[in-house]
């Protein structure tokens, strides 16, 4: 009972974001950041090292694999995942437990594999998948943005429609045409209260 009143008032404040590469979950969630500061924007660990510009503690954790795997070992982490066959990132679960208990919302930007342990650890979380208008538009997005070479285009090509096939086990889908009208959306999906329970 005590965790069914837990569950309950937590239902709606956490949102797991996903959604394809270079769809834009980035941008609308450091959108969210911005715009929301009630919102706690999740920040992850990862293996890989910083791009320029990012910043340890803001962006990600940057930590070694030994690290990671202490992270895993003390059940530190939420959810973890090796994504796009490279590096592996995981959630910490503290900083969200403690921001669901305090009442603030809390936002986590991950990939398909870590929206499912997440499903099923915390069954109160929301799922919203982030769609890009077009598939084309999927593309040029991600050429445009010239991270990647054109190998790692290819795969994460691949990887996009793998996931775009997923998307009928989220909640709620949100098409990513413009990034302020995504992000306010992603929020607004926040704020709705659960209907309340029947006696
Ligand atoms: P990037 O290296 O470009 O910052 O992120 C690559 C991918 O890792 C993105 O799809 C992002 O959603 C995913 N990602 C970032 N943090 C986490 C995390 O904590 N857990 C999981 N499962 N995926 C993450």
């Amino acid at each position: 009972i005590e965790r069914e009143g837990k569950v309950e008032r937590r239902r709606n404040r956490l949102v797991v974001l996903a959604g394809p590469t270079a769809v834009g979950k980035g941008t609308v969630s450091t959108y969210i950041r911005e715009h929301y500061p009630e919102v706690l924007l999740s920040v992850s660990a990862t293996t890989r090292a910083p791009r320029p510009g990012e910043v340890d503690g803001v962006h990600y954790y940057f930590v070694d694999d030994a690290e990671f795997d202490r992270m895993i070992r003390d059940g530190e982490l939420l959810e973890h995942a090796t994504v796009h066959n490279s590096y592996r990132y995981g959630t910490p679960r503290g900083p969200i437990e403690h921001a669901l208990d305090e009442g603030r919302s809390v936002l986590l930007e991950i990939d398909l594999q870590g929206a499912r342990q997440v499903r099923e650890s915390m069954p109160e979380a929301r799922l919203i998948f982030l769609l890009p208008p077009t598939w084309e538009e999927l593309v040029r997005r991600l050429i445009g943005r010239g991270t990647e070479d054109s190998a790692e285009q290819q795969r994460r090509l691949e990887t996009a429609k793998v996931e775009l096939a997923a998307q009928d086990e989220f909640d709620h889908k949100v098409v990513n045409h413009d990034v302020a009208e995504a992000a306010r959306e992603v929020v607004d999906l926040m704020k709705v209260r659960a209907a309340p329970s029947r006696p």
